[in-house]
């Protein structure tokens, strides 16, 4: 092979992109990694959005998959400065009637404020199993792991959140199961919108859902900082157009999502692959607020006042509907809302006193209509006198959504649709889904399996396809 001037190039700097690179690094290639924007992340921001001294999570907030992360859990970011913080309960989810449900890192306490022991018989087995299942779990297509446990996690993940609910008999087990699936962002009558739901639950149980100390950006910070101990190069404000941009590299991996990997490198790709590329399908939007508060948000229940994350939207059907509407094309009336209140664990958010809210709620993709009044309605319905406490607020729509990040196309958050058909054909059905059809270049985003949120391992498992397809001596000798 021809001397060339690193042995990878990673564009884009998400954790995906961090991670590809950091493993690459880790295994004594020379690596350089392209960001667009000027900051390192992607959906690992922070930033003063609203009023000086509040520091909002411009994207993700809560992090059960980075603190359970197979590959994250292995690097000395601690080390690197990065500190979670663990609400006493990871997700509450209050009802009209001023009660509610929530998730808390014990299976017998979250099944007893449920009153549901429907709930400890079903959770039990998948939490033990946990720490094993989350290896396959968060892979691709593979001959698991540990097949048993791998099976137990399957047959209840493939189904949809709408059959498995009649598994659990309480309106506040039923609730808590709809508010989990709805991460999906589909119709919770599609298939496997289980496994989001089921995912997010283990994780509870087994080691938390935190937020970082200093914003979710402390994230990017610490795995950056660990890359260049290692030796890697970082290049920032640098949007690649064209794959003709990049200096020479044995294996270029692209932390973005099918349509700008059609831009950016279509003309090396076989026109196979292309239409494969062209019939990937983007999933629903997001409409987010960032509050800064005067207080912290009055809510009813005692439970959501010690939760990092709340989830509103009423009963299963009332958010199985509200869903269903998205789905559909329509913007609901009561829309299911993600909040997050981050200031009341970790006090760097806001000044003294004061506090910071975090919420979004599922729209259809490319939508620009303005939701605030809507997911404000909602707060306001389980914690009244909401409104009052609003000093600022900073809203984004889809558009802006994907101004804030080109990898978030009409407002997906996930990097496509998160269905049956491509949960594991992400971005397409293929041996490998990280190679692309042209020798030496990778996908690594959350098009790619196991699919959005912060664990790193869509990058961690690209890298290593890598290393394998180009780098034999090294995948041997290192037994990755
Ligand atoms: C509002 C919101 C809330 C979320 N909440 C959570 C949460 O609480 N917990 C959780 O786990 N996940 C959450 N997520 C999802 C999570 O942030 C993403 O799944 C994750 O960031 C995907 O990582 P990635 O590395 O694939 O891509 P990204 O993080 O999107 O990074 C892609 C990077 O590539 C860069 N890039 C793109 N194109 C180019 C180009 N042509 N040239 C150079 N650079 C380029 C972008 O600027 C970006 O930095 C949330 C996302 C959003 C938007």
């Amino acid at each position: 092979m021809d001397k060339k001037d690193y042995d990878a190039i990673v564009v884009g700097s998400g954790p995906n992109g961090l991670a590809a690179a950091i493993l690459l690094q880790q295994n004594g290639l020379s690596v350089l990694l392209i960001e667009g924007k000027r900051e390192i992340g992607g959906g690992l921001s922070s930033r003063e959005l609203t009023l000086p001294g509040f520091i909002h999570d411009t994207c993700s907030a809560i992090h059960p998959l980075a603190a359970g992360s197979p590959f994250f859990t292995s690097l000395p970011l601690e080390a690197h400065g990065l500190q979670f913080v663990y609400p006493a309960i990871d997700a509450a989810h209050p009802f009209d009637d001023g009660r509610a449900a929530f998730l808390m890192r014990s299976v017998q306490e979250t099944a007893k404020g449920l009153n549901d022991e429907a709930y400890l018989t079903f959770m039990q087995p998948l939490v033990k199993d946990w720490p094993r299942t989350i290896v396959d779990v968060l892979a691709p297509l593979h001959f698991p792991k540990s097949p048993l446990a791998m099976a137990r996690f399957g047959i209840k993940a493939l189904g949809s959140a709408s059959h498995l609910v009649e598994r659990f008999s309480t309106k506040e087990s039923r609730g808590l199961w709809a508010g989990m699936s709805a991460h999906a962002m589909q119709s919770l009558k599609k298939c496997a919108t289980s496994a989001i739901g089921l995912v997010l639950l283990a994780a509870g149980h087994t080691q938390g859902w935190p937020v970082a100390v200093g914003g979710s950006y402390t994230i990017a910070r610490a795995l950056t900082s660990y890359f260049v101990s290692l030796g890697g190069r970082i290049e920032t404000g640098l949007y690649i157009n064209s794959l003709d941009q990049l200096p020479s590299a044995k294996a270029i991996l692209l932390d973005i999502t099918p349509k700008q990997l059609l831009s950016i490198a279509g003309y090396r790709f076989s026109s196979f692959y292309k239409s494969q590329l062209e019939r990937f399908r983007y999933g629903m939007g997001i409409f987010k607020i960032d509050w800064a508060l005067d207080e912290p948000i009055p809510f009813k229940s005692i439970s959501c006042r010690q939760s990092g994350t709340v989830h509103l939207g009423n009963t299963f059907e009332e958010i199985e509907a509200a869903e269903q509407m998205v789905w559909n094309g329509k913007h609901p009336e009561k829309p299911f809302v993600i909040l997050a209140q981050q200031s009341l664990f970790d006090h760097t958010r806001a000044p003294a006193g004061k506090h910071t809210g975090w919420a979004y709620c599922h729209v259809p993709n490319g939508s620009t209509l303005d939701m605030t009044k809507a997911i404000e309605q909602q707060v306001e319905r389980f914690a009244p006198g909401f409104r009052e406490r609003i000093l600022a607020k900073h809203i984004m729509n889809t558009e802006e959504m994907e101004a804030e990040n080109p990898n978030y196309i009409g407002g997906d958050i996930n990097g496509g649709a998160f269905d049956l058909d491509q949960l594991f054909a992400r971005p397409a059905l293929r041996f490998s889904p990280y190679r692309t059809s042209a020798k030496g270049i990778y996908i690594c985003s959350s098009s790619t399996p196991p699919g959005g949120g912060v664990h790193g391992m869509c990058g961690y498992h690209a890298a290593k396809r890598v290393l394998k397809d180009i780098f034999p001596t090294v995948y041997k000798k290192n037994e990755i």
